[in-house]
């Protein structure tokens, strides 16, 4: 007898849906999952292995639940980098910054909420949101892939949702989102539910290390239901390590208490994170490569003809395919793995080392010759 999901009892509004899946495939050159492409640098693996030894030898108590240190650290990182002060009360960490979206669609949707992204923009937003049981409103974006403000306030004013994501620099586009735009949604999402106690509205700033311009942090200044979200996973080249956090007002902190589970963020993860952030000089110095070399990819796929999205990010949109996914195939089929994220016509490139920006810039560049 076969048994599938779909005999499962699943609640209704994930039945038929897909989970996350971006291929994990074992080739030469791998350039789908926008990671930094540099692995940590020699002595700050030995620290993390020294920090995570005397985690180790306090592995039978429960971690920080409140992850204080950690908190503290993150706080001066983003003080730093941001020249608005921020301290412990402003910040929440989690596993990864997928995890601190999970925790305020818990905290402010959830059953009978709705909330609404500007797509394409980063999938997971909406599958979150469905997996807690929040209402998902796909909101417009231009040609260009730029937010159309105007339609935007307008599906906000008809649709009220409890929450508003705002990626910048936005996935898979590389968009970057002006700090009057996020005003203007900020202000657009609590006049519609000025009946109620207002919407949140959570900046997604997962790329921004990487962007021209400056983050939009300084704007949870005088604004309670706006948060900032972030992540290790891409400028500190900690995807494995698992690490996001968010600023914002200290009630927003207080309000995710609720739902977080209790030792969310372990011991390991706890002490990982803190000897990254001690080597923050030296990570943020590959963000500055990196940054060149997207600007390379840029470049050079326009001086081979194709057509590229502008891009404050650590990847690049490029095309346009009459099949995108076609030409995703023939990219693979050259060692070269790029991610085909659903976008009609288009694909996305991560930038990695030279090297492998250069194997990358070969397969198209003898593609585009094939099909002239
Ligand atoms: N936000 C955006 C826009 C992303 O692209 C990603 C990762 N692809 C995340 C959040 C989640 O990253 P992580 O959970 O690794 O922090």
């Amino acid at each position: 007898m076969s048994f599938e999901i779909d005999d499962l009892p699943v609640r209704d509004e994930l039945r038929g849906k897909s989970p996350y899946g971006a291929p994990q495939l074992d080739v030469p050159v791998r350039l789908n999952t926008n990671e930094n492409p540099y692995p940590l640098p020699e002595p700050l693996v030995e620290r993390i292995a020294e920090r995570v030894r005397e985690a180790a030898r306090n592995l039978n108590r429960y971690p920080d639940r409140d992850a204080v240190e950690l908190r503290t650290r993150l706080a001066e990182y983003l003080t730093d980098t941001s020249g608005h002060q921020v301290g412990l009360a402003n910040v929440w960490a989690a596993n990864g910054s997928n995890e601190v979206i999970q925790q305020l669609l818990q905290t402010f949707g959830g059953p009978g909420r709705t909330a609404i992204g500007f797509e394409p923009s980063y999938s997971m937003h909406g599958l979150i949101a469905r997996g807690t049981g929040t209402g998902w409103i796909s909101g417009p974006r231009n040609e260009d892939f730029t937010i159309d403000l105007a339609a935007a306030e307008k599906a906000i004013a008809e649709h009220r949702p409890d929450v508003v994501f705002v990626t910048t620099p936005n996935n898979p586009t590389g968009t970057a989102v002006p700090r009057e735009t996020v005003l203007a949604l900020y202000e657009a999402a609590q006049a519609a539910k000025a009946a109620t106690a207002g919407a949140i509205v959570v900046v997604d700033e997962a790329y921004i290390e990487f962007s021209h311009g400056d983050s939009l942090l300084p704007l949870i200044e005088g604004r309670p239901q706006l948060v900032v979200s972030r992540t290790m996973s891409k400028a500190f080249g900690a995807a494995g390590l698992r690490l996001g956090y968010l600023a914002a007002h200290p009630a927003v902190v207080d309000a995710v208490q609720l739902v977080r589970l209790p030792y969310h963020l372990s011991s390991v993860t706890q002490a990982t994170a803190l000897a990254a952030l001690e080597h923050t000089d030296t990570l943020l110095k590959y963000v500055r490569q990196l940054k060149d070399e997207r600007d390379r990819l840029v470049a050079e796929l326009l001086e081979t003809g194709y057509e590229v999205t502008a891009s404050d990010a650590n990847f690049v949109q490029f095309g346009r395919f009459d099949d995108a996914h076609a030409m995703w195939q023939k990219i693979l089929d050259r060692g070269v793995l790029v991610r085909d994220n659903g976008v009609p016509g288009w694909l996305r490139v991560t930038a990695g080392t030279p090297e492998e920006n250069d194997a990358f810039l070969d397969a198209v560049r003898e593609l585009k010759k094939e099909s002239a």
